[in-house]
């Protein structure tokens, strides 16, 4: 475990080892390339998963990292399947939060859909952990150290079917390089003894969400909260920058 007080752009937090990468991975390595210092914090060692032993996973998700560019901020042993919100979990997060400094967090979506992979209770779980540790970790009173820090903003992923994202990172540049990183999790992706196809599918959900924002491949991400806009032209800018780069078929 890098333990580390420098500061962070970016904390992406998922509940099992593999999360982040399948639900952002391909923001972390645009981010990484592009200068910018990512952090992951895992909050359960996936150790219900069919494939893999927690061992194996830590291995798995260490590799993934690096594939990303990011660093392991933190992994705890919170009891996956049996993921719930309490306040030593609140408080353990916003230490995280205030020693990095992050402008941006990226967890699961905190509410319940239907859908097994987008609302496994675990991440459901994890995504109000986050929200409520953000919160913590800017109040003056709370038993932490260090200052306050005010996340800018926070985004979800692992969307429930029904939920639009807001917005899609366009990941088509690094596609290959984030199949990579979710390949580095051979228990959950490669395993023989598993008869799903899972690259497959995660290629059909980036490809989905790129289609949906006219782009290639994404990844989509949801505010709870409405995104404050200065200059609405900027979101035309960035549209028909996109939709240059895209195939015409
Ligand atoms: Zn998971």
């Amino acid at each position: 475990m890098a333990e580390t007080k420098k500061e962070y752009d970016l904390i992406s937090v998922g509940a099992h080892p593999d999360d982040v990468e399948v639900g952002s991975g391909g923001v972390l390595i645009d981010l990484a390339k592009r200068g910018y210092k990512c952090g992951l914090v895992i909050m359960t060692e996936g150790e219900m998963g069919t494939g893999g032993t927690a061992e194996i996973r830590a291995k798995e998700v260490e590799n993934a990292a690096e594939i990303l560019g990011a660093d392991i901020l933190a992994r705890f042993d919170w009891g996956d399947t049996r993921l719930e919100d309490s306040y030593d979990k609140r408080l353990a997060l916003a230490q995280i939060i205030r020693d990095c400094r992050p402008k941006i967090l990226l967890a699961p979506y905190p509410h319940v859909g239907h859908g097994r992979r987008q609302s496994h209770p675990d991440h459901v779980a994890s995504g109000i952990i986050t929200v409520n540790a953000a919160n913590l970790a800017a109040l003056k009173k709370a038993d932490l150290t260090g200052e306050p820090h005010l996340v800018t903003r926070i985004f979800h992923y692992f969307l429930p079917p029904g939920v639009i994202p807001n917005f899609v990172v366009d990941i088509t540049q690094h596609f290959d390089q984030w199949i990579k990183a979710l390949s580095a999790h051979k228990s959950q992706f490669l395993n023989p003894e598993k008869s799903r196809d899972y690259i497959e599918s995660l290629t059909a959900m980036a490809r989905s969400f790129g289609m949906q924002a006219r782009s290639k491949y994404g990844q989509g991400f949801c505010a709870v909260e409405p995104i404050l806009i200065n200059d609405i032209m900027t979101l035309a800018e960035i549209a028909s920058e996109t939709e240059k780069k895209v195939d015409p078929h």
